[in-house]
């Protein structure tokens, strides 16, 4: 593999790494708040309190699930690389730091991050 390019291989062990992490993450149960029983109303709201903050997380850990997974697809479909915005290259530098980055870096900021 010459410099600027693209390990597939490397490209997929890593992905499928990042998603065996997410689903570990993913996988841990939450409990139902509809079915716990409140010692307090102090205590409620610290359990409250917790939940969202293990939702929210939940959250960033899903979005970054659904991209790894994108990004798996993208690799059998021979796409992997391509811009989910403008369809251009996306630097190569820019994949080996995060592989399941779905967009080049100029769509990545105007998109705002
Ligand atoms: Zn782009």
């Amino acid at each position: 593999m010459g410099a600027g390019s693209i390990d597939p291989e490397r490209a997929r062990a890593s992905l499928l790494a990042e998603r065996e992490r997410l689903m570990a993450e993913l996988g841990e149960p939450i409990e139902n708040p509809g079915q716990m029983t409140y010692g307090s109303q102090a205590a409620a709201a610290s359990q409250v309190f917790e939940q969202q903050r293990d939702l929210a997380l939940r959250d960033r850990s899903r979005i970054d699930l659904s991209r790894v997974e994108a990004a798996l697809r993208a690799l059998d479909d021979g796409t992997y690389g391509t811009c989910t915005s403008c369809g251009k290259p996306i630097a190569p530098e820019r994949l080996e730091a995060i592989p399941w980055v779905p967009m080049c870096i100029d769509c990545a900021r105007k998109a705002g991050r």
